[in-house]
């Protein structure tokens, strides 16, 4: 390592560090050949440096990106030791290198940013083993090559715009509403190439030694803390944390790094980028899972000792300034540890809505948005951004208009939250007094907050799966227990409809469902998957039935079909019931069983169940995309068919009427419900119960409150009857006309 950083430093022309270095670790490593590729523009390999191969072939060599040993390490980002390479089937022969003598083969990949954008190797003519210590000092090796084989990969590369200072606007996925604006925080530190060198060895050790310890405190302090209301969940990831980071094989990889001369950053850094470049690889999600958290391990580690402000401010935002946290992908229990200090706004280069990281940024109340692909080449640390979480978007160093508008906007927004909050205590009826409940989605012990903060009437959809996806492992039935008590004791008496376990589709859980499925949202999923695992079904039922003890419950199944699922599921509950009174539970003191309409097929098996079934909900999220034929989770798909359409609403009205018929309460869940103008229409076609994300109560009630449905009701159905304009312009011509307050900005 002294010689190498004497060579980095001697040197300034690359070709000559270069070749300087292939000498050294020929010499040192006693190899007959060390040569680097790199990967080009078009994605070939080019020999750029060799000790030992014919210098002539030096710019002339190329190997497509799949062929070769060295092709092989280039698509792995793996390691490659070969006792006689020419014998290997990917062997290709390069007769202008004049590599015929040799047997021995070892290479590496080049590692920067995840991505690999060269190849280091060293042959020998004998056919020889290389050993492990071998390998590894060749990865270090390689990992301070990455900072001087030029590459089209520097890490995250910056636009023209960003290099300009230019504003950008981008537009991603809201995953929690509210706005926010402040100066870029980098969420993975960099490290600058000239720290990579330790100057005294045993000085970094101590430094290393000392971050590993803090790094072991601040995870003792996570779990000690109140960690956020979430009842047990993110308690497991931290203790996996914990787990991991009290891996002796990791630690002491760590100090191998810096015994051989790296730095502790450097040292990090090495084993940072060989997580990376293996998460890029893995398809399996619980692995990559793994591998996130073994990166986020490193990153905490590094934070821990990064020098200047990060340390002042040791991790948080600086208070003189609000700071926006930008991240590739963050983990729940990350963003937990950053959603308490005080960030003015996320934003998650990689993200789905229905992520874990988006169910924990609900929870928390910062403004997110996620989902905007290669957002880390538009920025640098420092740039001002402002997030909008109401509709997704993001604007990077806004210019003087766009900041005026956003400090109006921001105005807005606090007179419209001081409306809510006066309507709060305010009777949810329309103008001529028809009552609406008005209930909350919820899904985390975080939610119950906005139970008081809205005023809603109840939970009309506790999503019970979301335990199961931010836990380790499966939840017990105690956990169960605990978690649905305290929703029960947080609602004091409102309602709260549990919905069973909704798993598969977008909500996978690996262990349990790791078949690959060709349309997971058709597919084994929701009540099909829980009906097949009665053994977990019957936990769960068990968990509901003993938290409401000597209270009311009241449990729906997901995405039922057919009245067989629902009599099955029905079925398996009144046997957990029995099997708790034999055993002298005190249980229940009324169930009600009831059924989420989310299938279209559904709902002409309404009348079949009707006296079995004690109330319908409707799963609009679901429902829609069934209806249509459009997968919920495609961008391009998911938007294309409206909720307030003819077709939508003249469905919706037919199962309002078949309910009314056979006398089953009905209710609407998903949502569009919280929108004020599909939830105009929706309680225009007959639906009082509506049940929706905490945001979306305020406006619906102001809605709601500005309504007068007995003249809204019958011009609806006159719009419904029609074919021309469009029944969305047409609703929002008669809310004019009426009165009816729809904008909730
Ligand atoms: C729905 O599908 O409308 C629903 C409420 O359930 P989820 O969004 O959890 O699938
Ligand atoms: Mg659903």
């Amino acid at each position: 390592m002294n010689r190498l950083r004497s060579v980095m430093a001697a040197e300034s022309d690359t070709e000559a560090r270069l070749m300087k270095v292939v000498r050294l670790i020929a010499g040192t490593m006693v190899a007959d050949v060390c040569s680097v590729y790199r990967r080009t523009e078009d994605n070939r390999m080019e020999l750029i440096a060799t000790e030992g191969l014919r210098e002539d072939a030096i710019h002339r060599t190329f190997l497509a990106i799949d062929e070769g040993l060295v092709g092989q390490i280039a698509q792995t980002a793996q390691p490659l030791s070969i006792q006689d390479a020419p014998r290997h089937p990917n062997f290709s022969y390069r007769p202008e290198t004049g590599e015929d003598p040799y047997h021995a083969f070892l290479g590496v990949p080049i590692l920067k940013g995840g991505r690999v954008i060269g190849v280091l190797t060293v042959q020998n003519r004998t056919e020889r083993i290389y050993q492990d210590d071998e390998i590894d000092s060749l990865q270090t090796i390689a990992m301070v090559l990455a900072e001087i084989v030029p590459s089209d990969e520097t890490g995250p590369e910056q636009t023209d715009a960003a290099r300009e200072g230019r504003p950008v606007n981008l537009q991603g996925r809201s995953l929690c509403g509210g706005l926010g604006m402040g100066r870029v925080r980098l969420h993975d530190p960099v490290i600058p190439a000239a720290r990579f060198f330790a100057e005294d060895p045993h000085i970094e050790e101590d430094r290393l030694e000392s971050a590993l310890e803090e790094l072991h405190l601040s995870i003792d302090r996570l779990l000690a803390a109140e960690i956020g209301g979430l009842w047990g969940e993110p308690r497991e990831v931290i203790e996996a944390y914990k787990l991991l980071a009290s891996d002796p094989t990791w630690a002491e990889k760590l100090r191998e790094g810096v015994r051989g001369g790296l730095s502790a950053e450097a040292s990090i850094d090495r084993l940072r980028r060989e997580h990376r470049a293996r998460f890029e690889k893995v398809k399996d999600p619980y692995l990559r899972e793994r591998l996130h958290d073994l990166e986020d391990l490193d990153n905490r580690l590094l934070r821990m000792l990064a020098g200047g402000d990060e340390v002042k401010t040791n991790g948080k935002p600086r208070k003189d300034e609000p700071e926006v946290l930008i991240a590739r992908r963050l983990g729940p229990a990350e963003l937990l540890d950053y959603g308490k200090s005080g960030y003015a706004a996320i934003i998650l280069e990689e993200v789905a809505t229905s992520s874990h990281a988006a169910i924990v940024a609900r929870g928390l109340g910062i403004p997110t948005v996620g989902g905007i692909d290669g957002l880390l080449t538009h920025v640098s640390r420092g740039d001002q951004i402002i997030v909008d979480g109401e509709d997704g978007r993001v604007h990077l160093r806004p210019d003087d208009q766009l900041i005026e508008a956003f400090g109006n906007r921001q105005a807005i927004l606090s007179q419209r939250q001081a409306v809510f909050e006066a309507l709060r205590e305010q009777p949810s009826e329309t103008r001529d007094g028809v009552p609406v409940r008005l209930m909350l989605n919820a899904g985390l012990g975080l939610d119950t907050e906005h139970l008081n903060n809205t005023g809603a009437d109840g939970i009309g959809l506790f999503r019970t799966e979301f335990q199961f996806l931010m836990s380790e492992k499966l939840p017990s039935v105690n956990d169960q227990i605990e978690l649905y008590q305290q929703i029960l004791e947080a609602a004091n008496g409102r309602p709260v409809h549990f919905r069973t376990l909704d798993l598969g589709g977008d909500k996978l859980l690996p262990n349990l469902n790791d078949a690959r499925e060709e349309n997971p949202a058709l597919g084994w999923r929701s009540i099909r998957f829980a009906l097949d695992r009665p053994g977990l079904f019957r936990r769960q039922l068990r968990a509901l039935l003993r938290a409401a003890d000597s209270r009311p419950l009241s449990v729906m199944f997901p995405m039922v079909t057919s009245a067989h699922e629902f009599r099955e599921a029905k079925e398996l509950l009144l046997e957990e019931v029995e099997w708790g009174k034999r055993r002298d539970f005190a249980g229940p003191t009324e169930i009600k069983i009831g059924a989420m309409l989310e299938t279209p097929a559904f709902a002409y098996a309404l009348e079949d169940i009707a006296s079995e079934v004690d109330f319908v909900s409707i799963g609009t999220n679901d429902m829609l995309q069934f209806f249509h034929a459009a997968d919920r989770m495609t961008p391009l798909v998911s938007d294309r068919y409206p909720f307030v359409s003819r077709p939508v609403m003249r469905f919706l009205k037919q199962v309002r009427e078949t309910c009314a018929r056979f006398d089953i309460p009905v209710s609407i869940c998903g949502e569009g419900a919280g929108r004020p103008l599909e939830a105009l229409c929706l309680i225009g076609l007959g639906y009082h119960s509506l049940s929706m994300p905490g945001g979306g109560i305020g406006p619906v009630k102001r809605m709601l409150r500005s309504l007068d449905l007995s003249k809204f009701g019958p011009a609806f159905a006159g719009l419904l009857q029609e074919r021309d304009p469009a029944l969305r312009n047409g609703v929002l011509e008669l809310a004019e006309l009426q009165g009816i307050i729809l904008n909730d900005v």
